[in-house]
């Protein structure tokens, strides 16, 4: 499984770069504001990488949105892992929100 390298979000376009385990050890994934760039760690289980890329894209919305820190983590927590099962649960949905 495949990353794409990179995420247009409002009116910047973020990279994304899977990288190996022992230059983040702390973290499965991480998002820096400042250079617009999502980081997966590459050696992990694809549903795993699959729900820290979603966890790390809503991290960058919510820092686009200027989410207040203190309420960015547990808001991530909390949406990221439904919302991943929501869109695996039903797989046609994205064509209906995409109107494909
Ligand atoms: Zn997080």
């Amino acid at each position: 499984m495949k990353l794409p390298k990179s995420v247009k979000l409002g009116c910047f376009e973020y990279e994304v770069k899977e990288d190996k385990d022992e230059n983040m050890p702390e973290f499965l994934g991480d998002m820096n504001p400042y250079i617009k760039r999502i980081r997966v760690r590459k050696n992990m289980e694809d549903q795993v990488k699959r729900e820290t890329f979603l966890h790390e894209l809503l991290h960058a919305c919510c820092d686009e949105a200027r989410l207040p820190p203190e309420m960015e983590e547990k808001f991530v927590s909390v949406v990221s892992p439904r919302l991943f099962e929501l869109l695996q649960r039903n797989p046609k949905l994205i064509n209906v929100l995409l109107d494909k």
